[in-house]
């Protein structure tokens, strides 16, 4: 199973530090913010300690492709109300993948947007625009657009939202897809029916064009468009369908990252990583 979480990413050690912490957790993938998840300002990539973090990731025998970056989830290529909330985002986009491809990673996660009361059609359309620019100078890195839940004006929490975005773009070939559990049960899919929904998936999308998973139990009910992790097997979702998922022969190459919440401020990614590797569910939460 290729398993990791989201990590921090923070002074002194920055990169080399995210990497000592997710192997921490007995993970072999990871994700992480460039910076501060809820704002766009970033640190020089050179204060990073890249190349002693590739060492470390080398000698785990943990390849680039599991090591996955997340855009923040303010910036708004879907915004056609405010220019520049949509410029920020094309700007911070440009600079993202240069960022990514100095760490030495493939893929970024892109929340899709929010169309803010504009429409769902003007929003999709603003997107294209949007990644069409970002997209300008680059050839490498994929952007890998996240099945959102659907709250308030958020795209992407139907499939055909994505398929349109792929199939508009100028260069579909580096438009990827983040599939999350949590995500895909409150827009409404039946994840519990799964090979049916990757099914649907493979029929709309690709499942070829998946490029990491967000594996997170629910706090809401299905359909609740409401966008809030549990920790695994204290959701909706439960352990069993997570570990499902996890162990999916359609999904095995495919990373999956866990963004579950943090439990007595400590983070529950060795325990959840270890649980889902056993196969096995224990009530280890003392509220
Ligand atoms: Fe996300
Ligand atoms: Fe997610
Ligand atoms: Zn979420």
């Amino acid at each position: 199973m290729i398993l990791g979480s989201h990590v921090s990413l923070n002074a002194p050690e920055y990169f080399l530090g995210s990497v000592k912490e997710a192997l921490s957790y007995d993970a072999n993938a990871l994700m992480i913010y460039t910076g501060a998840p809820q704002n766009t300002v970033r640190k020089e990539v050179s204060d990073f300690k890249i190349d002693e973090a590739a060492l470390l990731l080398d000698e785990a025998g943990i390849p680039s492709q599991h090591v996955i970056v997340h855009a923040p989830y303010i910036i708004n290529l879907a915004n056609t109300v405010k220019p520049e909330t949509f410029e920020l985002a094309v700007e911070f986009l440009r600079k993202e993948i240069l960022r990514t491809r100095l760490i030495g990673a493939k893929v970024i996660v892109l929340h899709p947007g929010s169309h803010v009361n504009a429409g769902e059609q003007i929003g999709l359309d603003r997107i294209v625009e949007g990644l069409n620019l970002s997209l300008k100078d680059n050839d490498d890195i994929e952007i890998a657009l996240e099945t959102m839940a659907g709250k308030g004006s958020e795209l992407g929490y139907r499939f055909e939202h994505i398929a349109y975005i792929m199939q508009s773009v100028e260069k579909p070939n580096l438009i990827k897809v983040c599939m999350d559990t949590c995500h895909m049960s409150d827009a409404g899919y039946d994840v519990f029916a799964f090979d049916q929904l990757l099914d649907t998936f493979d029929e709309i999308i690709g499942l070829e064009h998946v490029r990491v998973i967000h594996l997170n139990d629910s706090k809401n009910d299905p359909g609740a468009r409401k966008d809030r992790h549990a920790n695994l097997g204290y959701g909706r979702l439960g352990f069993d369908f997570l570990h499902q998922v996890a162990s999916h022969p359609r999904l095995a190459k495919i990373p999956k990252i866990l963004e579950t919440p943090f439990v007595n401020d400590l983070p529950p990614y060795k325990t959840e990583i270890r649980m889902l590797r056993e196969g096995r569910f224990t009530d280890w939460i003392i509220e």
